[in-house]
């Protein structure tokens, strides 16, 4: 999974999440099942003075000119990256 440093999913809960899924043996996830979370940092770019910067919050304030200007380039990503697996019980 990609989890963006914006994205309002907090890696810790969906490894708890995950966990749970594993454990109660639903047929969901076996117990041979990994998860992997790849966190994907927060990137702004301002699009007065092209400036490239972490932003803190999703409203980016620029660093060098001081314009509420930033455009989120990456970290509001949540999505499966790649899966592995069979249908087969
Ligand atoms: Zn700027």
């Amino acid at each position: 999974m990609v989890v963006g440093d914006l994205s309002n999913v907090l890696p810790d809960a969906l490894e708890l999440a995950f966990f749970y899924f594993q454990k109660q043996g639903l047929g969901i996830l076996d117990e041979n099942t990994e998860l992997e979370i790849i966190r994907e940092a927060a990137k702004a770019q301002c699009q007065t003075c092209l400036f490239d910067f972490i932003p803190d919050y999703r409203l980016a304030m620029c660093p060098k000119c001081g314009l509420p200007n930033g455009l989120l380039i990456s970290g509001e990503t949540f999505r499966v990256q790649s899966y592995e697996g069979c249908d087969e019980r």
